[in-house]
């Protein structure tokens, strides 16, 4: 067997494992990037729309600031989030923003002159200034008070990778892609790396680190119909799951997005409404204002999912053979605006709905999309249970999203917390000494060997990989979608438990040695099953309403009980998890309030004073970070 030893690991090569590489190999650790792919094909490559960042360059973002982002993202996370970690975040993105720029990321930027820009459908005039005329400027995008989204057209995500991956290259990052962690090498205590399969030949191949980070993404593909790519399987949560140490954090707090298209899933980015397009409906009425007067199409995701999904069981959704939809409306933006901001729309729409969106409706319905739970760390990126390991990226439960994450938050989470979570595995590294244990590495290998023994012979059954993960996403559609009541998810977890044990009798139908796909993806199935079942079971148990988590039975925000985060553990041998709660929020710097949109009920929670003050340490902090 193969053994590589390094400094600092990074399991994913997206945006936030190379961000996290590049800030290691700069200070000189030698640095390992695996991934599934080349890394420029992760799916950071697919965000659309853009990054926030508190610039106020543009003129709908004059008087833009840090605090206001932050107050944006805890009320977009109904105050589900750490607030520790939004203010850390939300201080930071404008430095980031300028770094990637400086590094070569071709944002859109502002030119001085009157412009018409489009709110709701209608257009209006606004004079950028001056003085402002070259910086970076900003779209506007669901649930900020202020235009903040910083783009480079709708390609944001793929300009920012090029960039981070010619970073990489730069700084010396050794990428071995095509390689598929399997499980981690740990002592109980520490985590001394992970053992990973190479897709292209088979081989199990060893890697010992002094620090490993996991940035694999989300793992979406537990529902049939989502936006996020084959890839987002959810190898790394599992790995760090299946440790029984690593707990997942918040696994109920799923996101849909609004403009998933019709029948495809692939998305067409926030940007589209946020530069002015509408949602209409069968009659091509525009519903959204009679929901939500001021936001409109433009409340966070979760409310304008749930608006669509109530409009469409009114019966004013567009029938089609792949069920009910609603219209998307950007024609009149114009052809030059379509093909050149929104060029990637424009390329999806044609080449994969045969609708132009010049001329065309574009048909849309809420489709899952994003994770706000994932890996527990802790605001340094550490997880939860095992020194050496991090997490970053929409792997990880850093927290800023709590219950719902704003559009443009979660691209500027991968560099943001790439940055920071880079400085805190650095200071880690510095005088670290670890020795690696071979007998862990034994354990870990023989545990996977076994594994893909099971799977080859049939010995322990005979049940179909692709059946087992069909019914596991039809599951999460059926049971676990945007509205949730509590027979409909017991009885997601009653089934996936009973899934779960059969995913453990699965055999391959082909025996194929190296590239083999439906090994690749039999390794992965019972993990994925885990992943479902932290997520019904943790939505089950959540009995209130908050953010994307909605439940008919429990329509309140239950501040009184409910201010606190899942920690879900899965320990050896379970057939189900084991849940744990934590505070939400170390303290409250804005404290818990209503957000100005998506309406609801709220018990209040009478915090203690001390609960409502910002620390000593961070409000300097904070202070010297504005002044810099
Ligand atoms: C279609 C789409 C559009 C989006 N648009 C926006 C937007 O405009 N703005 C915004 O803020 N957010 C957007 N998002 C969300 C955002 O793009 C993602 O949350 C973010 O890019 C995730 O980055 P990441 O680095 O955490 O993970 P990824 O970019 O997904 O990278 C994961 C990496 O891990 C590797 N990997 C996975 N499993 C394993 C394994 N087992 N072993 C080894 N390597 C592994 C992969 O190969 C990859 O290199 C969008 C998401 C989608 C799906």
């Amino acid at each position: 067997m193969q053994i590589f030893t390094t400094d600092v690991l990074c399991i994913g090569a997206g945006l936030a494992g190379e961000r996290v590489a590049v800030e290691a190999a700069m200070s000189g650790f030698e640095t390992i990037c695996l991934s599934l792919v080349p890394p420029r094909r992760s799916h950071s490559s697919a965000a659309q729309g853009g990054m926030q960042a508190a610039l106020g360059n543009a003129i709908m973002g004059d008087g833009d600031s840090p605090d206001v982002h932050f107050a944006d993202t805890v009320k977009g996370s109904d105050w589900g989030c750490d607030q520790e970690v939004a203010r850390i975040f939300a201080d930071t993105a404008p430095i980031v923003m300028r770094e990637v720029a400086h590094w070569g990321v071709p944002w859109n930027r502002v030119v001085a002159g009157t412009h018409t820009y489009y709110k709701g459908g209608k257009p209006f005039e606004a004079e950028e200034k001056k003085e402002n005329h070259g910086l970076i400027h900003a779209r506007a995008f669901g649930g900020t008070a202020k235009w903040r989204t910083c783009y480079t057209a709708d390609g944001t995500g793929r300009s920012v990778l090029n960039t981070l991956d010619t970073k990489c290259l730069q700084y010396g990052v050794n990428i071995h892609d095509r390689m598929q962690a399997e499980a981690l090498i740990h002592d109980g205590v520490n985590c001394l790396g992970c053992v990973a399969r190479c897709l292209r030949t088979g081989e199990l191949v060893a890697y010992f680190a002094k620090a490993t980070l996991i940035a694999t993404g989300g793992y979406g593909r537990i529902y049939r119909a989502t936006t996020n790519a084959v890839i987002c399987d959810g190898g790394g949560q599992i790995c760090a799951l299946d440790t029984g140490l690593v707990p997942m954090g918040n696994p109920e707090a799923i996101q849909f997005h609004p403009t998933g298209t019709v029948p495809t899933d692939i998305l067409v980015t926030e940007g589209c409404r946020g530069d002015g397009g509408t949602l209409l409906d069968v009659n091509e009425y525009r519903f959204m204002p009679d929901y939500e007067p001021e936001k409109a199409e433009l409340a966070s995701r979760d409310v304008v999912s749930r608006r669509m999904s109530e409009h469409m069981a009114k019966g004013l959704g567009v029938k089609s053979p792949y069920g009910d939809h609603l219209w998307l409306d950007i024609r009149h933006l114009g052809v030059k605006h379509i093909t050149t901001k929104l060029r990637e729309v424009y390329d999806i729409c044609t080449n994969f709905l045969g609708v132009n969106p010049i001329h065309d409706l574009i048909p849309v319905r809420p489709t899952h999309h994003y994770s706000m739970g994932g890996i527990r760390t802790n605001a340094d990126g550490a997880a939860y249970g095992l020194t050496g390991l991090f997490s970053a990226g929409e792997s990880a439960c850093w927290d800023m999203h709590g219950f719902n994450r704003l559009g443009g938050n979660s691209l500027a989470e991968t560099v943001v917390a790439g940055r920071h979570i880079g400085k805190k595995v650095v200071e880690f590294l510095q005088g670290h000494t670890v020795s690696f244990n071979t007998a862990c590495l034994n354990d870990a290998k023989a545990k996977v060997e076994e594994r893909i023994k099971d799977l080859e012979t049939g010995r322990k059954g005979k049940e179909s990989v692709i059946k087992i993960r069909n019914e596991m996403q039809d599951i999460m559609m059926e049971y676990v979608g945007i509205f949730r009541d509590g027979k409909e998810l017991q009885t997601a977890v009653d089934k996936l438990e009973e899934l779960y044990a059969r995913s453990q009798k699965m055999c391959l139908q082909g025996s194929e040695p190296g590239f083999n796909p439906e090994l690749s993806l039999a390794l992965r199935v019972p993990g994925m099953i885990k992943l479902a079942q932290c997520t019904a079971y943790g939505a089950l148990m959540r009995t209130e309403s908050r953010g994307a988590h909605t439940r008919r039975d429990f329509p309140e925000r239950n501040d009184k009980d409910w201010l606190n985060r899942t920690l879900a553990y899965w320990k050896e041998g379970d057939s189900m998890p084991t849940l744990k709660y934590e505070e939400a929020s170390p303290y409250y710097e804005l404290p818990p309030g209503e957000r100005g949109y998506g309406g609801g009920k709220i018990i209040p929670n009478e915090l203690p004073e001390e609960k409502l003050r910002v620390p000593a340490k961070k409000a300097t902090a904070k202070k010297s970070a504005k002044s810099s």
